[in-house]
């Protein structure tokens, strides 16, 4: 049988280890960006490993966050299969140690104080790998499918289409070197990722695919003192935790926490700046950093979140002076007043990203999100005393960006298109490395018979 798998990232990487022992078998593995040992840092969003390779690599082990498989199968089913994605992650990485040593009275006691403020706390497991055993992760499966006889890895190449007969896929049309190469394939798993977007919509509309409208997430990064979060973090590692706003009921959740972490710029496509955090397994900041973010979801006649999450990040950029991102004193914003570079300087808290522009986020996000924010922060304040103090520092804007979602059944095949299998955060079905991998692992399993 021959297989296609397209985009090396967490999923296509997952499905092709699942294929590894099997003979009989012919997997080519496509990634349009770079291999991993010609691969550049700042090449964040493409190449081999995919979006997490520089990613700090915090494996949450949960069904609450990272995706949406819950839709497709029961929170049992999916437990079982993330905690097999994670034994992939774990034996592979020799992360063998959970991050979370949760005392379980001591997280009970932190979940109760949250209810008390209409904050609902998810407790949840987490792997952290560090952003060095992420890289490490990915090398040892790159060295892995080199070794097999029957994985082959085909780096920048760049596959443009698919070969559609009738209403099944037959193959597809990739360009190597220059050139447009056409292979047929029995099976063909798409896991191309937030980067391949705009190519995934590209075969939306050219085979009429079904889908639906994914959130867009649009908030800042928050930078606090370990002190202000360490009586969670040191229980928990990454608190999630999910407010209902009074002013819009809008839903606002806290994301990627990372204590004693630090403050990172997001390149995307077309040089669209938007902010993100990590942090070392070795090296600690004295600072903890999250997103917190409003999710919203669009209607009608307005049906394009991308566009929206983009235009308002295009928005700081230009105002950050075109090729960087803003950072504003939590109190600078709350008394009308944009943060200078003399205020930034006299700041408690030191930004872990100092080159980011002081100015105001007051000029960038609309009002709704300006009070989602700091009407959270206030509330995250009643628990994490300190949050709310003119020194937090926020930087902006954060933007979660996902694909439209696929219509997939259960074992991640696409409702229209015999053969094809759409997967991880490319479908719009996850977005984390762990519930990305276990996608993977679902369609491969599908198509051994599993
Ligand atoms: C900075 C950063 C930090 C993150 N930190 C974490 C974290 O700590 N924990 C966590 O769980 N998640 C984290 N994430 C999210 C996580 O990386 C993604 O959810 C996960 O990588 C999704 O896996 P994927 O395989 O679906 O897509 P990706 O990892 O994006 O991989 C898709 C691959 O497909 C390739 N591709 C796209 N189109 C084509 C095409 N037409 N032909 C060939 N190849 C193509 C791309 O180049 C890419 O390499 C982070 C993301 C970023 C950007």
């Amino acid at each position: 049988m021959r297989i296609a798998i397209i985009g090396a990232g967490s999923a296509g990487i997952t499905a092709a280890y699942h294929f590894l022992k099997e003979t009989g078998i012919q997997v080519d593995l496509y990634e349009k960006g770079n291999d991993i040992h010609s691969r550049q840092r700042n090449e964040v969003m493409s190449g081999f490993g995919g979006a997490g390779t520089y990613s700090d690599g915090k494996l949450t082990l949960t069904t609450e966050y990272g995706g949406w498989l819950t839709d497709y199968m029961s929170e049992r089913e999916l437990e079982v299969l993330i905690e097999e994605a994670d034994d992939i992650w774990k034996n592979v990485s020799g992360v063998l140690e959970l991050d979370s040593k949760s005392n379980y009275e001591a997280v009970k006691d932190l979940e109760y104080s949250c209810s008390r403020q209409n904050l609902k706390l998810y407790p949840a497991k987490i792997r952290h790998l560090g952003t060095e055993n992420c890289l490490l992760f990915i090398r040892k499966m790159y060295e892995m499918f080199g070794q097999s006889p029957h994985i082959k890895i085909h780096c920048n190449s760049e596959v443009v289409d698919l070969i559609v007969d009738g209403d099944r896929v037959t193959g597809l049309r990739t360009t190597e070197n220059g050139e447009t190469v056409e292979r047929e394939y029995d099976k063909i798993i798409a896991a191309v990722g937030r980067s391949g977007n705009s190519w995934m919509q590209g075969i939306v509309r050219k085979y009429s695919l079904g889908y639906d409208l994914n959130p867009v997430d649009i908030g800042v990064r928050v930078e606090v003192p370990r002190s202000v979060t360490d009586h969670f973090t040191n229980q928990l590692y990454e608190f999630k935790i999910k407010y209902y706003t009074n002013g819009f009921e809008d839903e606002v959740r806290t994301f990627c926490v990372n204590p004693g972490g630090f403050v990172a710029i997001e390149r995307n496509k077309d040089n669209l700046l938007t902010v993100n955090g990590h942090s070392y397994k070795n090296r600690k900041s004295d600072n903890t950093n999250f997103a917190l973010l409003v999710s919203t979801k669009f209607t009608e006649p307005f049906d394009e979140p991308l566009k929206y999450g983009e235009y308002i990040a295009r928005l700081a950029n230009m105002l950050a002076g075109g090729d960087n991102i803003i950072i504003q004193r939590y109190g600078d914003l709350t008394r009308g007043r944009r943060s200078t570079k003399k205020r930034i300087e006299k700041n408690f808290v030191h930004p872990t990203l100092p080159d980011a522009m002081p100015g105001d986020l007051s000029f960038v996000l609309p009002y709704r999100y300006i009070s989602d924010l700091t009407e959270t922060i206030e509330r995250l304040n009643t628990v994490m005393p300190g949050m709310s103090d003119p020194n937090t520092l926020l930087y902006g804007v954060e933007v979660k960006f996902y694909s439209v979602r696929l219509k997939v059944d259960g074992k991640m095949r696409s409702a229209n298109l015999e053969n094809l299998y759409c997967v991880g955060d490319g479908a719009g079905l996850t977005r984390g490395i762990i519930q990305a991998s276990v996608s993977g692992l679902i369609a491969a399993k599908d198509i051994l018979g599993e």
